[in-house]
């Protein structure tokens, strides 16, 4: 398999979001790509700009970072002629590699718009050289820090400018080669894209990581039928498979996060997240749920974050009998999974 280290460079419209396409907020004008080898070699290079179509006047803020201007990009190919070049340069067997999230939904956004082949009709695998440099380097996930700023922690040699799509995706190469030097392993921590979510069972992902296991469902009809599936709430621990005695059953704060805690005899405390997430094409809801495990310190966590919900459930329902029924004045509305 090819890994591919790609970099975007996109346009937007410069006349604010009334003129812009909501099928596509952000046309790309740049593919910079690198083919990373064996032991980090790069292999082949790839860097095409592209001629826009949609937005004809740069934005402000990309003529500023990507030093790009009309006049060059119109020497560029259209899109599609362009996205073919890509694929087929990145060979039949390929998974990509980015700095960020960001790249992959723009991608599969211009592919769709201009009916081009998506990259998958479900969600995509991807690496996310950026999530690897945290979990790497900075032992957290939350805080993400720029590429230049991983660059310089690695005291890679700044030959070349920032935020060109070809010197991005190089620099990205170099960053992912002294990680992968570190720990070889972490190519395994994969991100997957759900601009596309599943549409049906066959295109859901259920994926187990060295910590945790990720589940992508398929889109409902609405949140109920999401919960009605058996699916949804199952709670097996991904380690031996045995199903993990629930300890405290889902339960939400009031937005589109649940939580539970398990226990498995053999591997101890699991803790259950599910976000639901909304989705427009087709109309309904998907879910990502991660089921962990975890110390009794983070299984704590949950139980407080429970007693809390418990709590203003009773409160709420007292002062909704004696007197009128009562304004949620928390802004907390907790609920209970028809579960089992
Ligand atoms: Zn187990």
């Amino acid at each position: 398999m090819n890994l591919i280290v790609i970099d975007l460079e996109w346009n937007q419209s410069a006349s604010g979001a009334e003129n812009t396409v909501p099928e596509l907020p952000f046309e790309i004008i740049e593919i910079g790509a690198v083919k990373y080898g064996e032991g980090g070699k790069l292999v082949s290079e790839f860097s095409e700009l592209i001629r826009p179509r949609v937005y004809r006047k740069m934005h402000n803020y990309t003529s500023k970072l990507v030093h790009l201007q009309m006049e060059e990009l119109e020497k560029g190919d259209f899109f599609e002629k362009v996205a073919e070049r890509f694929f087929k340069w990145c060979g039949p067997d390929y998974l990509l590699v980015t700095w960020g999230p960001g790249d992959i939904p723009v991608l599969q956004q211009n592919l769709k718009y201009f009916e081009v082949p998506l990259i998958n009709d479900g969600p995509v695998a991807f690496v996310d050289a950026q999530k690897l440099f945290n979990l790497s380097e900075e032992k957290q996930t939350k805080n993400r820090r720029n590429l230049e700023y991983a660059v310089d922690h690695f005291g890679i040699t700044k030959d070349i400018p920032f935020h060109r799509a070809f010197s991005d995706a190089y620099y990205t190469a170099q960053v992912l080669k002294k990680l992968l030097d570190k720990d070889p392993e972490l190519i395994k921590f994969e991100s997957f894209d759900t601009t596309i979510p599943p549409l049906d069972k066959e295109h859901e992902v259920r994926i187990v990581f060295p910590t945790y296991e990720k589940f992508i469902s398929r889109v409902y009809e609405n949140r109920d039928k999401a919960f009605k599936d058996r699916e949804t709430l199952a709670t097996r621990c991904y380690v031996c498979g045995k199903r993990a005695k629930r300890k405290i059953r889902w339960f939400s704060m009031g937005d589109r996060r649940y939580y539970c805690l398990s226990e498995c005899e053999e591997h101890g405390l699991m803790k259950g997240k599910i976000v639901m997430h909304p989705c427009s094409d087709p109309e309904g809801v998907f879910l990502i749920k991660v089921l962990r495990l975890v110390s009794e310190k983070e299984a704590a966590v949950v139980e407080k974050r429970f007693n809390k919900v418990r709590e203003f459930r009773k409160n709420n329902t007292n002062s909704r009998k004696a007197k009128k029924p009562g304004k949620n004045t928390s802004g907390l509305i907790p609920e209970d999974i028809g579960e089992e």
